[in-house]
């Protein structure tokens, strides 16, 4: 059962918020971090996730935090639509594994849509390296 079990600590976004683990920043303040997302399923795959929480999905999280990331998500898929200039934006938010979640520590997907590009599958991506995720990162930045 994934949608309620006990926080695990070291999961990936864990070690990336403690610095355990490298991302390619685009944000962070005291509410939340985004990165880009290391196999994305469009060119600026983006991902915001919360801090000082231990949260496994949107279902736990607790409501006082809510707002606060809430503006910090808006925030980056605003940058993100600035910076790259797609012609759509999805975002997504996955709870449990049978809904397609794979990590588990709160995350939206900000997904940058072009019109006649193919977005790749769900977990199903190849790894993108540091060097191709950084200028997308910079464009994302600097909108910010
Ligand atoms: P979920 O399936 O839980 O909704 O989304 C997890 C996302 O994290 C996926 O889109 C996956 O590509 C991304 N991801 C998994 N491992 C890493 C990692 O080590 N670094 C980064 N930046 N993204 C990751």
């Amino acid at each position: 059962m994934t949608l309620h079990a006990a926080y695990d600590p070291d999961n990936i976004f864990a070690k990336i918020l403690r610095g355990d683990m490298p991302s390619v920043k685009v944000f962070e303040d005291d509410v939340a971090l985004a990165f880009m997302d290391v196999f994305p399923q469009t060119e600026g795959h983006t991902l915001v996730i919360p801090k000082g929480v231990q949260s496994r999905n949107f279902l736990d999280m607790p409501a006082d935090f809510l707002g606060s990331y809430m503006l910090r998500v808006q925030r980056v898929a605003k940058a993100v639509e600035w910076g790259l200039k797609p012609d759509g934006l999805r975002v997504m938010q996955f709870n449990g594994a049978a809904a397609g979640q794979t990590v588990y520590h709160l995350h939206f997907h900000i997904l940058p849509i072009w019109e006649g590009k193919e977005m790749g599958r769900h977990g199903a991506g190849t790894m993108a390296k540091p060097e191709e995720l950084a200028p997308l990162a910079e464009k994302i930045r600097a909108a910010i």
